[in-house]
């Protein structure tokens, strides 16, 4: 396979990637099939990893939601009246039934993460924080080595990466599928 940007060889893996979240920062997502261009270091994810990477991101975020202390959430009563609307009008607000304020259920009700409506009266449209009690990742499920990150500018490089080297070899955490 040829990069389509500027034709140099692909080299195949099946790693983790690290992606953003709102709620998490930044998240290594496993067993993702990518290829990374040994010239342009270009990063392409594989055809069909999308619904995986969110499913696995959506997964980590209601975990870690379910770790904080339901002291941290208020009911729905409590939520309306933070935004000073009724709680019919709360719950018909499209963001808010899409997850921009961070809610958990518990007994068949549903608590919202107090900073989080604070954060969307704040600015009127996304109380996604970021948890300050970040959840550490379960260490099993990753590769001993830091794959490139991928959707950030910087371009920064793990371990893996040999300065000097324009490739990432099969012993840097994907495996290399010929
Ligand atoms: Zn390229």
């Amino acid at each position: 396979m040829k990069c389509p940007l500027c034709n140099g060889e692909l080299l195949e893996y099946v790693g983790n990637l690290p992606f953003g979240s709102n709620m998490l920062g930044e998240i290594s997502v496993p067993g993702i099939a990518y290829s990374t261009c040994s010239r342009c270091e270009d990063i392409t994810i594989g055809y069909d990893e999308s619904g995986k990477i969110t499913d696995y991101i959506r997964e980590e975020e209601r975990r870690a939601l379910n770790e904080v202390p339901i002291g941290e959430f208020v009911s729905l009563n409590e939520a309306a009246n933070l935004l000073e609307m009724t709680k019919q009008a709360f719950n018909k607000k499209p963001r808010i039934q899409r997850g921009f304020v961070y809610a958990v259920s518990l007994g068949g009700r549903k608590y919202y993460h107090r900073a989080s409506v604070l954060m969307f009266k704040e600015n009127g449209k996304d109380g996604r924080l970021l948890l300050t009690k970040k959840k550490e990742i379960s260490t099993e499920a990753i590769a001993p080595v830091v794959c490139p990150v991928f959707m950030f500018p910087s371009n920064t490089y793990g371990p893996g990466y040999r300065e000097g080297s324009e490739s990432w070899s099969s012993s840097n955490g994907g495996h290399f599928r010929s």
